[in-house]
C-alpha cells in the first residue's frame, strides 16, 4: 500500500492545502478527503513525486467531515467530472462517507450544484456509506472507521491490506480510545495537531509511548509550526510513503 501526501494544511493555511491524501489499493487510487483547490493539489502532489494522480480519474472519494478545508473542493471536482461523464462517458466518482455526512451533503453541494433543481447529488457521484464497525472494500483496500469527538460529523479510518495498515485520524481532539484504535497492528499513523479545543495540542501527543510514537506521522500543522517542540516528524505535501 502506498501513501502520497496531498495537503498537511489547516482550516487558516497560507502555506499548504487542506489535509488529504491519496492512497493506492490494488484497483485504484482512493482520495481521502478533498479539500480547496484540489486539482491544483494534486498536480503539485504528482509533480513533487512522480506519481502520476489526476482528480479526472479518481474512482474514489473518502470524506471525513464537512468542514470546507476537507471538501470544499467537491464542487469543481464534481462539476469537472459531471461534464467528463456527459461528454466522454468517464465514470463518476464513488463517494463514500457517514451516513451524517450523507444526510447533509446536499445541503452544502446543492446551492451551487443544482443548475436551477435540475440536478441532484447522484448526477455528480455515486454515494456509498461508510458504518461503524463494519468493514467496507474501497479500491481494494479494507477501510474501517470510528467517529471523532470533533465539532462536525467525523470519521477517523484505518485502511488494510494484505496485513499492513494506515491509520489516519481526521480531525480530533485527543482521545485515547481513539488512539488505541488508529494505533493497533498500524504501521503509519498520520494524527492531526492544532492548538484548539476541537483539534490536539501536541502536548499529549508527545506524551505518547515511543511505540506509538515511532509509527506517527503529523498533520493539519498551523503555518508556523515548531517542529522542534515534538520528535515526531510532519508529514510533507508530495511525499510518498510505502506501508
Ligand atoms: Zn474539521
Amino acid at each position: 500500500m502506498r501513501l502520497l501526501v496531498v495537503g498537511t494544511g489547516d482550516a487558516f493555511s497560507s502555506e499548504r492545502f487542506g489535509c488529504s491524501c491519496v492512497v493506492e489499493g490494488p484497483s485504484g487510487h482512493v482520495l481521502v478527503d478533498c479539500p480547496d483547490m484540489i486539482h491544483a493539489a494534486l498536480r503539485r502532489a504528482s509533480e513533487a513525486s512522480g506519481w502520476k494522480v489526476d482528480a479526472r480519474s479518481m474512482q474514489d472519494i473518502i470524506i471525513t467531515h464537512l468542514h470546507g478545508d476537507h471538501c470544499n473542493g467537491l464542487e469543481s471536482l464534481g462539476f469537472h467530472r459531471w461534464l467528463l461523464h456527459r461528454e466522454r462517458g468517464v465514470p463518476l466518482p464513488r463517494l463514500h462517507c457517514s451516513h451524517a455526512v450523507a444526510a447533509r451533503l446536499w445541503e452544502r453541494l446543492g446551492p451551487a450544484m443544482d443548475q436551477g433543481g435540475a440536478a441532484r447529488l447522484d448526477d455528480y457521484f455515486t454515494l456509498h456509506t461508510l458504518v461503524p464497525g463494519a468493514s467496507a472494500l474501497i479500491g481494494g483496500l479494507q477501510v474501517e472507521c470510528r467517529e471523532t469527538r470533533h465539532a462536525v460529523p467525523t470519521m477517523a479510518l484505518r485502511f488494510t491490506l494484505t496485513g499492513r495498515t494506515l491509520a489516519w485520524s481526521s480531525d480530533t481532539p485527543f482521545d485515547e480510545g481513539l488512539v488505541a484504535w488508529l494505533e493497533r497492528g498500524a504501521g503509519l499513523i498520520v494524527h492531526e495537531t492544532s492548538p484548539s479545543r476541537v483539534h490536539t495540542p501536541i502536548e499529549p501527543l508527545n506524551a505518547l509511548p515511543d511505540s506509538i510514537r515511532g509509527r506517527m506521522r503529523l498533520m493539519h500543522m498551523p503555518d508556523g509550526f515548531d517542529t522542534a517542540c515534538t520528535d515526531i516528524p510532519c508529514l510533507r505535501q508530495g511525499e510518498v510513503i510505502e506501508i
